[in-house]
């Protein structure tokens, strides 16, 4: 019983404003409104108050040669992220200090610090045009970037990953990367191929990483990445077969695990493996397919 958990990242609470990215002096009103506040960011990190909201401060706490990107309005009130000049782009893993507080932040908080840590990162690492190679500039409230030389625009990306279980008689199958903690498994996942649709990337993927092979794909549910900029989306594939065989440079382990063994686990009262964190929608698929909402 019950309902697809809602993903982790998701349910934001801002509205972004897209008219207002358009609209320059609208912007600057914005800027110099007494409301408008700054996400207060660590090394890339949100400060997270004991309520478990994101913490925030003054623009004119951004260093003078910062730039700003409006994240979108607060029941009005802005909301913006600075690009701080010669910060280079945030390291590829999440520290562990990131991981306690991401527990920590509120479900629709964790959705602005998701879609500002995306934004700010793909700026660090896109300063250059990718046509011509000229320094950008910001342009469209800093929900894009612009090449003065060729008049090239590049807007952020996503990139899509599929990420899910197989099922067959009632079992689901679950695969553990070298670099997870002790115990944990969770659902497969990868990056889809130029020229994929997402029901083939599934087969594919569970077909390189497990060799099984999977025929109908049903969609569950997606949720923005921010590390850096995916957008997961979770499936689960009807498996022909129950043989695995497994490919060791992507996993250290896959099984199938029975319906009962996922609903303990989730409840706490099974330790057949440690589950993905709430916040990770590998969490939300298994929650979906073990109660059979999915
Ligand atoms: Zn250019």
């Amino acid at each position: 019983m019950g309902e697809i958990l809602t993903p982790g990242f998701t349910g934001g609470l801002l509205d972004r404003a897209d008219a207002m990215r358009h609209d320059d002096s609208a912007l600057a009103t914005a800027m110099g409104n007494w409301q408008a506040r700054l996400l207060s960011l660590h090394h890339w990190e949100p400060e997270v108050t004991d309520d478990g909201r994101l913490g925030w401060t003054m623009l004119t706490e951004a260093p003078d040669d910062a730039e700003f990107v409006l994240l979108g309005l607060d029941n009005g009130r802005p909301r913006f992220a600075a690009i701080l000049a010669g910060q280079g782009a945030p390291p590829p893993f999440r520290s562990p200090t990131l991981f306690h507080t991401l527990d920590r932040l509120r479900p629709g908080e964790a959705a602005t610090f998701a879609t500002a840590r995306s934004l700010l990162d793909w700026h660090a690492r896109h300063g250059f045009c990718a046509r011509c190679g000229t320094a950008t500039a910001i342009f469209r409230a800093g929900w894009g970037r612009k090449c003065p030389n060729c008049d090239a625009e590049h807007f952020p990306r996503t990139d899509p990953v599929v990420i899910m279980i197989a099922e067959h008689d009632g079992r689901a199958l679950i695969g553990r990367q070298p670099s997870f903690p002790a115990g944990r498994y969770s659902a497969l996942a990868g990056f889809l191929e130029p020229g994929e649709s997402i029901e083939e990337a599934v087969r594919r993927e569970i077909g390189e990483e497990a060799g099984v092979e999977v025929g109908a794909v049903r969609y569950v549910a997606s949720q923005p990445w921010p590390f850096p900029s995916q957008l997961m989306i979770a499936c689960i594939g009807q498996a022909v077969t129950d043989q695995i065989t497994l490919d060791t440079n992507e996993l250290e382990d896959a099984k199938w695990i029975s319906r009962g063994d996922v609903l303990a686990v989730l409840a706490g009262t099974g330790d057949a493996f440690i589950a993905p964190p709430p916040y990770a929608i590998a969490h939300t698929l298994l929650h979906a397919w073990a109660h059979e909402l999915a």
